[in-house]
């Protein structure tokens, strides 16, 4: 996806678990909208459209933060939303 861009998205937001590599460690409990239209150019130079609900939703408005150098950690409502990697394998983990 080259010089994505994000048209349209729900203003329905949905707060879900995420981590980060650049974040080792920590998950925060983040909100997003639950779906977007995005807009990118593919590797053969042509421009697509696409709509993307829920899980990809999430992770492609992840991805595209941080093209602008934004973290997972400025789009949480409170820092009680975040919990160590430990306790999200402990607690998180074990009621799914
Ligand atoms: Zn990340």
């Amino acid at each position: 996806m080259i010089n994505p861009r994000i048209l349209a998205h729900t203003t329905e937001v949905e707060k879900g678990w995420e981590g980060c590599l650049s974040i080792p460690g920590i998950r925060g409990w983040v909100p997003r909208y639950q779906a977007i239209e995005v807009e990118y150019t593919d590797r053969n130079g042509n421009l697509q459209k696409q709509e993307l609900t829920d899980f990809v939703a999430r992770i492609f408005q992840h991805e595209f933060d941080h093209l602008d150098g934004i973290v997972f950690l400025d789009r949480l409502d409170s820092t009680q939303d975040i919990i160590t990697e430990q306790e999200y394998q402990r607690v998180v983990c074990a009621e799914k």
